[in-house]
């Protein structure tokens, strides 16, 4: 394949095979250039930390470092080696996602469970410094995997709490739609994002504030693994957010019903 097989080809059939096979061949050159960014991409990822904990290993065996300087620098080596560890851990789940068929949801789960459990998780992250309120008793069941959805939707409340400001509010709803199915909102009350970022924004690595993101921990895949996940449950993640204003991450799932009467909800394990 190349261009010299492009110009073999569009001689023996004319015209409308050119147009074929240039798409094709542009499809491709694409593709090779976009998994050329993510090798790059991760390999920066990685170099950052490895580089400041190879700096810290140097500082510890050449210098007389006081037991409290001792401690301090173990506790900046350990920060960096859980960033490692936290990419990893997002770039496996990613190739998950992306290398496995999509899922046959085996179960109906109760929303109302994996949202207070996800709740739990989002005020201990928080720690006090933001009012996180809840949706609670929705009767909602959600048919899905289990492990995915709660993935997605703590990717969504992680960054709420990791973007919003000291004394922000983030709120949890859901609201059934009129064609079927329902969204899961994730709403703050942070900086926002102006608008030419958003149709990036779940790209993979794609930031808009890079130091911010590293700051708290974040290896810019988190948008990445919630759109995959979302729309291997046949829905989509919809993103609306003006600088100023918040920010409002909805996950639209179809496969969604009330809980029938009666019934006992149907465990998302606590
Ligand atoms: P990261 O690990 O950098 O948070 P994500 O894929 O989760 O990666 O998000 C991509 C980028 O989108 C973030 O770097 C940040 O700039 C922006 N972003 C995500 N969530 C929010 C939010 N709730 N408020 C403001 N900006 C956000």
């Amino acid at each position: 394949r190349g261009p010299g097989m492009l110009a073999v080809i569009v001689r023996r059939y004319g015209e409308g095979m050119k147009l074929v096979l240039s798409q094709d061949i542009t499809e491709r050159e694409r593709a090779d250039s976009m998994r050329r960014d993510f090798v790059a991409n991760v390999s920066h990822e990685i170099r950052t930390p490895l580089t400041v904990l190879a700096g810290f290993i140097e500082t510890m065996s050449s210098l007389p470092l006081s037991p409290a300087e001792r401690e301090r620098v173990l506790g900046l080596m350990d920060q960096q080696a859980q960033r490692m560890q936290t990419l990893v851990s997002d770039l496996l789940t990613l190739a998950q996602l992306e290398g496995s068929p999509r899922p046959a949801p085996d179960r109906w789960l109760s929303l109302d469970a994996l949202l207070a459990r996800i709740a739990a998780e989002a005020r201990a992250l928080s720690a006090g410094r933001h009012r996180i309120a809840v949706q609670e008793d929705t009767q909602v069941e959600l048919a899905g995997i289990e492990a995915e959805l709660h993935s997605a939707v703590a990717n969504l409340l992680s960054n709420a709490v990791r973007y919003t400001p000291d004394g922000g509010e983030i709120d949890l709803a859901w609201r059934w739609l009129p064609d079927g199915g329902g969204e899961l909102s994730v709403s703050d009350t942070g900086p926002g994002i102006a608008r030419e970022h958003l149709p990036r924004l779940s790209e993979r690595f794609y930031r808009v504030d890079g130091s911010r993101s590293r700051e708290t921990g974040g290896t810019g895949l988190g948008l990445s693994i919630v759109k995959h996940v979302v729309q291997r449950h046949g829905g989509e993640l919809q993103i609306q957010s003006e600088p100023g204003q918040g920010s409002c991450f909805k996950l639209v799932l179809p496969a969604a019903r009330a809980r029938p009467s009666g019934e006992a909800a149907l465990g998302a394990e606590a």
